[in-house]
């Protein structure tokens, strides 16, 4: 399945500016894919990400995501809403695959759980579709996450928009704008797992 063409596809056949809300991880993920969905949507970032540990580095992340949507206000206008940090909720979700390595099924279970909870927003709030920035990462299955998206997409009825948003040199941009606007890049994905096997 090719879901960067996928979603070219249907950004080619809309005729006005859509409502989309943006489960973002954190702001160097979302900076390539703003770039790419702005001229197209009125883009919602949505930060929500009970994931990361510890507290410390989510507010970190968080202020960072949010520090950037301020940068970009002369650019694009970019709107923000966020959920609350419940690390107990994912911690509880996760609780029989600590052990699994990076990019298996405990990874699987955190995109779900951020992604569906996106999904239920922007179908109470009204939007036309939403989507997450984390297939912008090399080290994220897109297959799943779009797999994900689709299922939600039913769940909720409200439109997901497929994306493999590293393709077209997506995740090279993203290196590109971080360095740009000098922001924070973090070196462990979230969790406190994927923190110990980095250190
Ligand atoms: S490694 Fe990243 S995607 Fe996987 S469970 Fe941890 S925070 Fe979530």
């Amino acid at each position: 399945m090719n879901y960067n063409n996928q979603m070219i596809d249907i950004i080619s056949k809309l005729d006005e500016k859509k409502k989309i809300l943006l489960h973002s991880c954190c702001a160097p993920c979302s900076s390539s894919v703003i770039e790419k969905l702005a001229p197209f949507f009125d883009i919602t970032i949505f930060y929500y990400n009970p994931n990361i540990s510890p507290k410390e580095e989510y507010e970190l992340r968080k202020q960072e995501q949010i520090n950037f949507i301020n940068k970009l206000k002369n650019k694009y206008k970019v709107n923000y809403i966020e959920a609350d940090y419940d690390n107990n909720l994912y911690e509880d979700e996760i609780k029989d695959l600590k052990q699994e390595k990076e990019g298996g099924k405990r990874c699987f279970i955190c995109y779900e759980l951020r992604m569906d909870k996106t999904a239920l927003k922007a179908s109470k709030m009204g939007y036309d579709y939403f989507t997450t920035t984390l297939t912008v990462s090399p080290y994220k299955n897109a297959c799943k996450i779009n797999e994900i998206g689709k299922k939600l997409e039913q769940k909720y009825q409200i439109k997901f928009l497929p994306s493999d948003f590293k393709k077209q040199n997506g995740y090279l941009r993203s290196i590109e704008l971080s360095k740009k606007y000098k922001l924070y890049r973090q070196n462990y994905c979230g969790c406190i797992y994927s923190k110990k096997d980095i250190f």
